[in-house]
């Protein structure tokens, strides 16, 4: 009885649930007030499915640019987008206003791969001064999902390879299209579907720091003295016999790492000690090494080269 409780509850819970997957098309054009290229939306496509993933609605519309008159060349003869049909396109503002409206609230986002989210974001900030995406609650990069279901390692697949191997005919969507991406990347959704299986990949955007975190360029600290490098940390241990070695050089940074000439105090072997930190939105990686330190004056010549 309790059981068979807790089960409608959980299915009612899934059945109420909505997924958006979404697709843009963008094309390069030139932002004169902030000097740069913005990879400008020209197209929205999306469609709606109920917990159940069956498709309840579709969107699609053309943004006319603010930033030029021309497509690309490129950009037209992938989507088939011509210049006419951006310029019958709305604002950029207006898409943004009409695709909230249709999306609705506490949906679940579905992109393939997250460029579309940065691209977002980064015509939101440009054109509409918005630091966030009114339409986004719970989001998930549909790519990784599916590439994990797939059981494919390494680099990113493209949407017509993963659609090719789980027997998808992506040719009868209309391809690099922004409805037609959308609506063989559901078909990819319904194929790998697992319950649950997508929970690991959720992000609730909602929390503070989502935009932050996600718009965070990790880099490599060069400055010695920045407070991202910890001094205690950066002892390198005798790749022959395991203990700290003593520093016997000075620190310098040479190809993405921190690196020192180091003497063993048991075996008394000479190494470069190196020390590479890294730093992402809420730490810092830290990868050491030693290797062969070269003979002496060799070295010194390093270092006049390095100065
Ligand atoms: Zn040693």
């Amino acid at each position: 009885m309790f059981l068979d409780l807790f089960k409608s509850k959980k299915r009612r819970r899934a059945e109420s649930q909505t997924f958006v997957v979404l697709d843009l098309e963008w094309n390069s054009a030139y932002c004169k007030w902030e000097g740069r290229f913005l990879n400008e939306i020209i197209e929205f496509g999306a469609v709606k499915l109920d917990g159940n993933l069956r498709e309840i609605g579709r969107f699609q519309c053309f943004v006319r640019s603010q930033l030029t008159n021309r497509l690309r060349g490129r950009f037209k003869g992938l989507t088939n987008i011509s210049n006419e049909d951006m310029r019958s396109g709305i604002s950029f503002q207006e898409a943004v206003r009409r695709f909230t409206d249709w999306a609705g609230e506490d949906t679940v986002t579905l992109t393939w791969s997250n460029t579309d989210i940065h691209t977002l974001v980064d015509n939101l900030q440009t054109l509409m001064s918005r630091k966030s995406i009114p339409f986004l609650y719970r989001y998930a990069d549909l790519q990784k999902y599916v590439q994990q279901r797939l059981g494919v390692t390494g680099n990113q697949i493209s949407l017509s390879a993963a659609a090719e191997r789980l027997g998808v005919d992506f040719k009868e969507y209309a391809a690099h299209r922004a409805l037609g991406d959308a609506l063989c990347s559901a078909e990819l959704l319904r194929r790998t579907w697992v319950e649950g299986g997508l929970d690991p990949f959720l992000v609730d955007t909602t929390v503070p720091d989502y935009y932050a975190r996600m718009l965070f360029k990790p880099f490599v600290v060069s400055d010695l003295n920045s407070s991202d490098v910890d001094r205690d940390k950066m002892r390198v241990r005798c790749p022959d016999c395991g203990r700290y070695m003593k520093k016997i050089g000075r620190w310098q940074f040479v190809n993405g790492a921190f690196r020192a000439r180091m003497r063993c105090p048991r075996c008394n072997g000479e190494f470069m000690g190196q020390v590479r930190f890294k730093k992402y939105f809420d730490h810092v990686a830290i990868n050491k090494s030693a290797h062969p330190a070269p003979p002496k004056e060799k070295a010194a010549e390093e270092t006049v080269k390095a100065e």
